[in-house]
């Protein structure tokens, strides 16, 4: 599903982000990326999603290799990967059902069946009752929940979330990763970097520690260990 062999990143700076990553990720799993502060885990997640391209190495989702891949494609592979942010990143001007809807529109589905996959991954989120809503009438969690419907409008393969619950207190956290948790049991591969010892040591899953561009610890159900 998800294949990094020798992958590097220096940013323009010099800044040597990762530093040499090979890793395996199969359809359906789940995985935590953690590490401390600077040790290059949003580099590693923004490479999956191609925000951000290797130095050197090879990026392989879905048999498609990235950097082979035409840049006319590039709209279908983020189709195929939803990506979830923690600070929600919704268009404050859209109601929720245009948040989600938007991100179908953009690649020309037509009316009905925007209208009911929208609706039906809002009552995933539990949120169909608020489709009229605007965002700032949302608590954070619902807010990051639109953020999730959004995320998986298109059916993707993978969901990469990157802190999804840093700006949320625990109770709001741990409801935000059960709807997580049920969207894995739909099939989706998910890869979430986390600084939430209480959820990681918790909910244990697959976690890929990262340090200094490296992969640290690469453990079935590992826990947290870091500090803060
Ligand atoms: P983490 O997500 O683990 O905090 P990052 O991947 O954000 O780590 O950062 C890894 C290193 O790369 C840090 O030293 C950071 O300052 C640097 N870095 C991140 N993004 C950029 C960028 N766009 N340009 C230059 N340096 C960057
Ligand atoms: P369902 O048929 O799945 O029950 P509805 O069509 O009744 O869904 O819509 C449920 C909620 O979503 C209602 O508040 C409805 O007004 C709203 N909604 C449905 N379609 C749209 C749309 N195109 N734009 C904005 N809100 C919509």
């Amino acid at each position: 599903m998800i294949q990094m062999q020798d992958v590097w990143k220096t940013y323009p700076n010099g800044v040597m982000a990762v530093n040499g990553i090979s890793i395996y990720i199969k359809k359906g799993e789940f995985v935590y990326v953690v590490g401390p502060s600077g040790a290059g885990k949003s580099t590693f997640i923004k490479m999956i999603y191609r925000e951000e391209k290797p130095t050197r190495g090879e990026i392989t989702i879905d048999n498609q290799e990235l950097s082979k891949m035409k840049e006319r494609h590039i709209p279908y592979l983020r189709r195929n990967i939803g990506v979830v942010f923690q600070d929600f990143k919704l268009l404050q001007s859209l109601t929720v059902y245009e948040n989600v809807a938007f991100a179908m529109e953009v690649i020309e589905e037509d009316k009905e069946t925007i209208r009911q996959r929208v609706m039906n991954v809002l009552d995933i989120v539990r949120l169909k009752n608020k489709a009229r809503f605007m965002p700032d009438e949302l608590s954070g969690g619902e807010q990051q929940r639109v953020s999730i419907a959004r995320a998986i409008v298109n059916n993707p393969a993978v969901l990469i979330a990157d802190e999804p619950t840093g700006n949320l207190d625990p109770e709001t956290s741990w409801e935000i990763m059960h709807i997580l948790e049920e969207i894995n049991e739909r099939g989706t591969t998910i890869v979430m970097a986390t600084h939430n010892r209480d959820i990681v040591d918790n909910m244990r899953k697959r976690l890929i520690a990262i340090e200094g561009g490296r992969i640290a610890r690469d453990e079935l159900r590992g826990t947290y260990r870091y500090e803060g």
